[in-house]
């Protein structure tokens, strides 16, 4: 079995090395998770609602170390690693209310009672990247047990260590063996296993477009069910007519949390031409605040890069001799740190301006008009996220419907809430998380008709 080391990224030292699961562990786990399947699925909806809501009290119970451990291992700063690690209890908590609501309908036909039932698929494969690698792993897995599934997750090779942790406090909390099962190792490995092995029976992926395109092609073969969380160029849309000072000291916070390492990273900003100047005098003196140091600090806004690789794939859309607008600060010394960096785009065809950078680069573009704003926002293959900021709530009700994105937020750069639908528009991913109606993408809806005239 071959062994990935874990590096913190704040410092480039080891951490930790992780045995990566090869083919047959990956194989014997999936028949683990089918065979756990058999009995989780009629635990009567009372008692899987309350083992739910012990793997949340537990998660809870570990909140300060899991955050400590994603300090460690990912980089994000400690106040970004407590909301994660309270986000993956929330996600449980909520889903424990699933169990005893999986409602199907009775629906009026002639000389019968039809019946439909919501039943669980089976073994879930859940697929996640190293930027958010709580989170992620909850919104998968949190719906698919209240749903009766029982899950594989495999994490990114560079960031395992709290999901790892997670797998062990299922099992403290009374989840039964094999039903959660986290299983380290690489994408073309493990991840691959979860697409091809026929046992498994939905994967959930979130990561780079690319990769799930290809996890999409394999999925055709087996006609596997698939949910796509993929890549975001998303837009921060200021109006003239907003409160510039409050938009311009959010921005930062929009595009540079995670050191930009966030699919819905506000990474386009569109200024209405007539306030350009006073956005960027303004978005100036936030960016040169935001406070980039030592993840471990209480004070941290942001951290480093989380390797090395990274910071050089960033590196490469700010070329020697890049005119750049401002930036901030960032640690020098060890680690993989890059300071938040503003261009004013040229064009839009400019790379920085168009791709998916995930790291602290943001580029501004002017608008000037409505109009306008709408046309280069969604001037884009992506469309997960977005803010539009105006103080006439017309149009921002008119803009917010324009917008080709999944979730969108005015007056706020708020994405992620456990209780709202999450997702994107064209290549930024396929199908919802989190919400109401997440537990349809972790169930097949079974129809039956009892006749009833004889
Ligand atoms: P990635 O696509 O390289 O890897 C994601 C996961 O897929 C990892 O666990 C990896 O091991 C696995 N993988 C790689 N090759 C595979 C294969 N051939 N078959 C199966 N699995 C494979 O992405 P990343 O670099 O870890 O994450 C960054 C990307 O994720 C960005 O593009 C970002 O926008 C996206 N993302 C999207 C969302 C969303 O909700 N839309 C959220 C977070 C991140």
């Amino acid at each position: 079995m071959s062994t990935f080391t874990v590096i913190n990224p704040a410092t480039a030292t080891a951490v930790k090395d992780v045995a990566l699961a090869d083919l047959a562990t990956a194989d014997a786990t999936i028949a683990k998770a089918n065979k756990a399947f058999e009995t989780w699925r009629l635990v009567n909806p009372g008692d899987r609602a309350k083992l739910l809501r012990n793997f949340a009290r537990v998660v809870d119970e570990h909140l300060e170390e899991l955050a400590q451990l994603e300090v460690l291992n990912s980089g994000h700063t400690i106040g970004n690693a407590r909301w994660e690690a309270g986000n993956v209890r929330d996600c449980l908590n909520y889903y424990s209310a699933a169990p005893e609501r999986l409602f199907g309908r009775q629906i009026p036909v002639p000389n019968g009672i039809d019946i439909t039932f919501k039943e669980p698929l089976g073994v879930i494969g859940i697929i996640v990247p190293w930027n958010f690698p709580m989170p992620i792993a909850g919104w998968g897995f949190a719906p698919a047990l209240a749903a009766g599934n029982t899950v594989v997750l495999k994490p990114a090779e560079l960031t395992p260590l709290t999901a790892i942790r997670l797998g062990e406090l299922a099992l403290v909390a009374g989840i039964p063996e094999g039903v959660f099962n986290v299983i380290p190792g690489k994408g073309s490995i493990v991840g691959e296993r979860f697409v091809t092995n026929p046992i498994v029976r939905k994967i959930v992926f979130t990561g780079s477009t690319t990769v799930g395109k290809g996890i999409m092609r394999g999925c055709a073969d087996q006609v596997k069910r698939l949910t796509l969380e993929l890549g975001g160029k998303s837009a921060n849309v200021i109006f003239a007519d907003a409160d510039i000072e409050k938009a311009a000291a959010g921005a930062p916070g929009s595009v540079f949390d995670n050191a930009g390492q966030d699919c819905c990273a506000r990474s386009r900003i569109l200024v209405q031409r007539s306030v350009l100047d006073s956005f960027m005098e303004k978005f100036e003196v936030a960016v040169k605040k935001f406070r980039v140091e030592s993840p471990e600090l209480e004070t941290a806004e942001m951290g480093p890069l989380i390797s090395a690789g990274q910071l050089d794939r960033v590196r490469e859309y700010v070329p020697a001799g890049t005119e750049i607008a401002f930036t901030g600060s960032a640690p020098t010394g060890p680690g993989y740190w890059m300071a938040p960096t503003v261009l004013l785009a040229k064009s839009t065809s400019d790379r920085a301006y168009r791709e998916e950078i995930f790291g602290p680069v943001v580029s501004v573009i002017a608008f000037e008009d409505e109009a306008d704003a709408i046309r280069l926002a969604n001037d884009s293959e992506y469309g997960l996220s977005g803010s539009i900021w105006t103080r006439d709530l017309a149009k921002g009700v008119r803009v917010s419907r324009g917008i080709e994105a999944g979730n969108l937020s005015v007056n706020s750069n708020s994405s992620v809430r456990y209780w709202t639908p999450f997702g994107g528009y064209k290549q930024s991913g396929l199908g919802r998380e989190l919400g109401p109606d997440a537990l349809d993408a972790f169930t097949e809806t079974k129809n039956v008709f009892f006749d009833t005239t004889n």
